[in-house]
């Protein structure tokens, strides 16, 4: 599925913006600088697909890419600007809410949590939203090089308490680093399994 070229298709701002529903789709969320963008070009393999270091306040977009012609591969715009307009933030979780629940391919969503810090507050919304919606997620640890060996344990337990609360939460973590490129095989597989 990651092997062949991804493709950018367009940035949708508005419901009327999504390409038809033809095909099955996985969504990426996360706070901005969780590492996104780098896992998002980690996983196709692209060096700069997916923009790095998006600034903030600027127009939100939902980001589709294709993967062969079978599956979309959606970047969600990253949350938790502390100087993002409330304007603009009101807008996004508009556009997202109705996403998330208006999308019947919408297969899984992977929210991206830093793997030093763990589920933090700025993550609980998304998560909320993914429940309401029932859509299916899993939780994906970036960044795993950074985290030292002593804190491992502690941080997997962290997120693995606060998923216990929500039902759209699958159990399994994925531990990633796009740095070493731990954990991207095992992500791809898990998307391309997807059925
Ligand atoms: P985004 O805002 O979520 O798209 O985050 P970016 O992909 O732009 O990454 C934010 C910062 O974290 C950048 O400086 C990246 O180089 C760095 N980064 C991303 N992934 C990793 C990783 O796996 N390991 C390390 N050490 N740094 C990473």
């Amino acid at each position: 599925l990651f092997a062949g070229r991804t493709e950018f298709v367009k940035g949708v701002v508005a419901m009327s913006g999504l390409p038809a529903a033809d095909r099955m789709e996985v969504c990426f969320a996360g706070r901005s600088n969780v590492g996104k963008s780098t896992l998002i070009n980690a996983l196709t393999g692209h060096k700069a697909l997916a923009r790095t270091s998006n600034t903030p306040g600027r127009t939100q977009e939902i980001n589709y890419f294709t993967l062969q012609d079978s599956h979309y591969l959606v970047d969600l715009p990253g949350y938790g600007f502390a100087k993002a307009p409330v304007a603009v933030v009101a807008q996004w979780q508009r556009l997202l809410k109705a996403y998330l629940s208006g999308r019947p391919t919408l297969r899984r969503a992977f929210v991206l949590i830093d793997g030093r810090h763990g589920i933090k507050a700025v993550d609980e919304e998304i998560l909320s939203l993914l429940d309401t919606a029932a859509v299916p997620f899993q939780v994906v640890l970036t960044k795993a090089d950074k985290v030292k060996a002593a804190d491992r344990e502690k941080i997997l337990d962290q997120v693995r308490a606060r998923l216990q609360p929500h039902p759209a939460a699958f159990p399994e973590l994925v531990v990633t680093s796009s740095e070493t490129g731990a954990g991207i095989e095992t992500l791809r597989a898990i998307v391309a399994g997807l059925d």
